[in-house]
């Protein structure tokens, strides 16, 4: 249970068993075909929250018995050494999946550089081709995080067909692929963003609410109907002891935290407010981070396995 009541939709525990099952299959393509599944990301600059990420999904990569490497160049690469680099991981036969960590420095075209994978190693499912088989229905990679978050519920026992969604973002890592999956398992979906109207009457009626917006506990109370099922994908840093209260009122792991750190990670839904009105609640952290990044293996194992031959 979380706080106040709403259930937890637990994505520690979720992305350890999907983790787990990834391991399984690693081994056994390995003990059947002899081919390890290889990943590689590619990482332009110094971005430190990138560095870690990048950090964080090669060691898991590892973790699951993958073979896995960064790419690093310098803020100072040209497109043209970057696109390089993509091509000399897109003919090597030993990678199988390959990331470019987002955002790339500014001045760099992110479209081009993603169009320059092959849409069959493109693990993050960003390539115009996945995206585009992903609304038609046809199968290729599903983005990590949208991805994560059906599986968050499906194992958790949350019914989707005929449920009144709203997904709340429409960027195209998260907001847009997150809406075609939730209609392709039978959701009424409506996509809400800054600039709909009457958001609050909108976001009340959802049965399903998938917040992604980037906004520290935006998601009030009063935006959720009583019994909704709440999916936080915000990851968002507070940095004042002010902030921390106004979310986390007197909590004292989290006030403690903030002194540590100077830092404590939030999502887009209010903890207390949402804990209070919804059934279910995805907790931030160890709601959809991890797994986002369970879905990047279970990705990356699909791809080794297409290439071994299914
Ligand atoms: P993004 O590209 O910045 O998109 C934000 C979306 O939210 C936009 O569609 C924007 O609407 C909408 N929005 C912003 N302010 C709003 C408001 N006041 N009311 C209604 N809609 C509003 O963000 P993103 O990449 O989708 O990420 C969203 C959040 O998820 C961030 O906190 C990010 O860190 C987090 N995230 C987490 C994971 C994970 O693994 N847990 C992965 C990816 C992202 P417009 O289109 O109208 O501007």
């Amino acid at each position: 249970m979380t706080e106040a009541g709403a259930q937890r939709l637990d994505g520690t525990a979720t992305a350890k068993t999907i983790r787990d099952e990834v391991a399984r299959g690693v081994e056994a393509l390995r003990a059947r075909t002899g081919i390890v599944p290889g990943v590689s990301v590619v990482l332009v600059g110094e971005n430190p929250a990138s560095q870690v990420y990048v950090r964080g999904k090669e060691k898991a990569a590892r973790e699951a018995g993958m073979a896995s490497e960064i790419v690093r160049l310098d803020a100072g690469a040209t497109e043209t050494e970057i696109l390089a680099a993509v091509a000399n991981l897109d003919a090597d036969p030993a990678v199988h999946g390959i990331l470019v960590q987002l955002p790339l420095p500014r001045g760099f075209d992110a479209h081009r550089v993603i169009e320059a994978i092959s849409p069959a190693k493109d693990v993050d499912g960003f390539h115009p081709v996945n995206a585009g088989r992903l609304l038609i229905g046809l199968p290729g990679f599903v983005p990590c995080t949208p991805a994560g978050v059906i599986q968050l519920l499906e194992r958790h026992g949350i019914a989707l067909a005929g449920k009144r969604a709203v997904v709340l973002g429409r960027s195209d890592v998260v907001g847009k692929p997150m809406a075609i999956l939730l209609l392709r398992k039978d959701c009424t979906v409506t996509i809400a963003h800054s600039k709909t109207a009457d958001l609050e009457a909108v976001c009340a009626e959802a049965d399903l609410l998938v917040a992604a917006i980037g906004k520290p506990g935006f998601v009030r109370g009063r935006l959720i109907k009583r019994g909704a099922t709440v999916v936080d994908v915000g990851m968002n840093t507070l940095t004042t002891e002010a902030e921390v209260r106004a979310l986390f009122g007197d909590d004292p792991r989290r006030l403690a935290t903030l002194r540590e750190k100077g830092a404590v990670l939030c999502g887009d839904v209010h903890p207390k407010e949402a804990a209070a009105r919804a059934a279910w609640l995805s907790p931030v952290p160890g709601g959809v981070g991890p797994m986002t990044i369970a879905m990047l293996l279970s990705n990356a194992l699909e791809a080794a396995r297409r290439a071994a031959g299914g």
